[in-house]
Formats: C-alpha cells, structure tokens, sequence
C-alpha cells in the first residue's frame, strides 16, 4: 500500500460520521478512500462505516449515464450538473470504469472532464476506483454511492461508457437508466447493445444543435418508435428526448423528465421495490463472489484442482463428481 494510503489510514477509525453527514468533502473523502482499499483489514471498518450511515442513505435520485465514447458524457454531465446546482441540488458525480483498452483511454470522472463542475462545493467528483476486487469495481462504486447519499448528496450521477459488462452494472444500481446517444446513427453505428436498449429508461439524443438539429430530430422519432417496442413492465414508458449540452439547449428537460419520474415512482412504491430488489440481487452477487474467492483460496482445493482438470479432460471423472470433491473439500475446511 502507497505511504500516502497508509497514513490516511490511521485515521481509519477516526472517520467523523458526524462531519461526514454534515456534507464535508474531505470526510466524504476519507471515508472513500477506506471503502476502496484494498486491504482487508479495512474492509471490516469499511462496512462498520457503512452500517452505521446506511439510515441516513437512499435520499438521492441515482441516475445512470452510458454511451460511446466521444457522444459527450462529460460535457453533458458538466452542463446538467451545473443546471442541478442552479436548482438548489448538491451533485456527486461517480464512475464505473470498465478498465478497458477499448475505452480509448478516457478516464471517466476525471475532474478535467469537468472543469466548472469540479469547481463547485455543492458538486462531488470521484473518478473510479483503479482496480476492483471482490464485486469488482462496481462494488466500490455502491458503496461510495451510499457515502454520497450519507453526505447530503441530492442526486448521484453515475457514468460509465458502454463498453463490457459495466453498463450493466450501473444499470443494476440506479433508480434511472439513460444513453447518450448521437444524432443520425443507426444503432450499429453506435454500438448499442439491444440489451441495453432494453435497460433504458430514457435515450438523449446529444449534440442537437447547428447542422444536426434536424437528424437529432428524425433519430429521436426513429427511436421513440423503436422503444414502444420495447420493455413496458413497469409503469414507466421509456422517453426520448435531443439536446445540447454544448449550447445548454433542453438541459432542463431532462431533469424534468428525471424528477417526473422520482415523483411519480416515489408516490407508487416502485422506486423503493427497484431498490429492495437491487439490493437483494447484490446480495447475491456478494454471496457467489464471496464462495468462489473461498474456493480459490482452498490451500487443499488448489492443491487437488489441476488433478481434477486433467481427469475430466481425459474422461476419466465426470465433471459433476469433480465438481463436487471440490465442493466437499470446501466445506469440510471451514
Ligand atoms: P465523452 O467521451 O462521451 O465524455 O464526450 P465529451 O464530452 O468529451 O465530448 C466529445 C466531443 O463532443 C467534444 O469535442 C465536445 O465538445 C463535443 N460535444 C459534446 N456535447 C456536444 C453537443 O451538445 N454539441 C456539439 N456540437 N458537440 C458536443
């Protein structure tokens, strides 16, 4: 671990709850920063701190933000947080990272992405853990998720670009779910996944403005056609809208749709079912994660698994009964 790690470390019992709660960044901070070591002797601490401000969390509207590189996360993060600030909300702005080349090497929630925002007290930025361990990145990123909420944050953004499994996992831990997309592009040309498609809760047609305003807008009736194809089991009917962050266009439009839509799943319990069942299935993640670490860890198990691989290969055991001397050497141990 860093020398500078370690010495925000001795502090790991000090975490001020009560200055954290109280909305300051550098307890906020800290307290990240104790979330996503990765020495295990913080992780009890970790979920000490964790315990102790869940009562105070889940007050935020979490919000979701995928698309391709280069569709304009940044600057529309930039232009709609500066928008939520003007309208009284304090902003955090987090990132899942899928630490992938093909991400093209944009570090997402990187304040410089960000730059007016980033200079707000009201707003929070955290850029994505480096490297993730059991949950992977996205775990951390609850977990900060619930900081955030602790410290007073009215809505959490969370960014992610489209790219692996990692708008998945930000669409399992949002209330709403949106693509940036571009204007005048199929969705091929996008490299939009239709499961994704199917994630969304809104399309936001980007850079409407100047020569693409009237492909934003033919690729917003395209869409709007498509999606009533789509997911309709909830009460909400995937919307979609054009803007420009650039020009500050129909910015407020989005967030209105957004609150419209915390009201309205405020006021039918579906926004409190979402989370309950969200947080079961993490639960079970957690859970399934936790037993396969168990299982690589097994001094006994990864003592007896290459043997075991080489005679399911060769046919001489069948892949259950390996499987399940695996499985008894476990248990036996713990
Ligand atoms: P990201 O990779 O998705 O974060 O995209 P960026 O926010 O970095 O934007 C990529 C490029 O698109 C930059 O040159 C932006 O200035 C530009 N851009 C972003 N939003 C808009 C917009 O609404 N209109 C126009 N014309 N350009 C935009």
């Amino acid at each position: 671990m860093a020398a500078s790690t370690e010495a925000a470390f001795g502090m790991a019992n000090m975490i001020d709850t009560q200055a954290l709660r109280d909305g300051n960044p550098r307890a906020l901070a800290k307290a990240i920063t104790l979330v996503e070591s990765k020495n295990l002797a913080h992780r009890g601490q970790a979920q000490a701190l964790l315990e102790e401000v869940l009562p105070y969390s889940g007050n935020s509207i979490r919000i979701g933000i995928t698309g391709i590189p280069g569709v304009g996360k940044s600057t529309f993060i930039e232009a709609f947080g500066l928008y939520l600030l003007e309208q009284g909300k304090r902003v955090a702005v987090l990132a899942v990272d899928p630490s992938s080349p093909i991400a093209g090497g944009s570090i997402l929630g990187d304040k410089t992405r960000m730059e007016m925002l980033s200079r707000s007290r009201d707003a929070f930025i955290r850029p994505s853990p480096s490297e993730g361990s059991l949950g992977g990145v996205a775990l951390k990123t609850r977990e900060t998720m619930l900081l955030c909420e602790a410290a007073g944050y009215d809505v959490i953004l969370v960014e992610t670009v489209g790219v692996g499994q990692s708008e998945y996992e930000v669409a399992s831990m949002v209330d709403f779910f949106m693509v940036l997309m571009l204007p005048n592009a199929g969705d091929e040309l996008q490299g939009i996944k239709k499961g994704i498609m199917e994630l969304a809760d809104a399309l936001v047609i980007n850079k409407a403005d100047g020569e693409s305003l009237n492909y934003a807008e033919q690729t917003r009736r395209h869409y709007q056609n498509a999606l009533h194809l789509l997911r309709h089991t909830s009460f909400w009917t995937p919307q979609v809208l054009t803007c420009s962050s650039l020009k500050n266009e129909n910015i407020e439009a989005v967030w209105g749709m957004i609150s419209g839509f915390q009201i309205d799943a405020t006021k039918n319990g579906s926004l409190q079912d979402k989370r309950a069942r969200q947080a079961r299935e993490w639960m079970n993640k957690l859970l399934h994660g936790m037993l396969d670490l168990k299982l690589k860890e097994n001094p006994e198990v990864k003592a007896l698994l290459p043997e075991l691989n080489q005679k399911v290969m060769e046919g001489q055991t069948t892949p259950y009964v390996a499987a399940q001397t695996l499985i008894n050497l476990l248990f036996k141990a713990t």
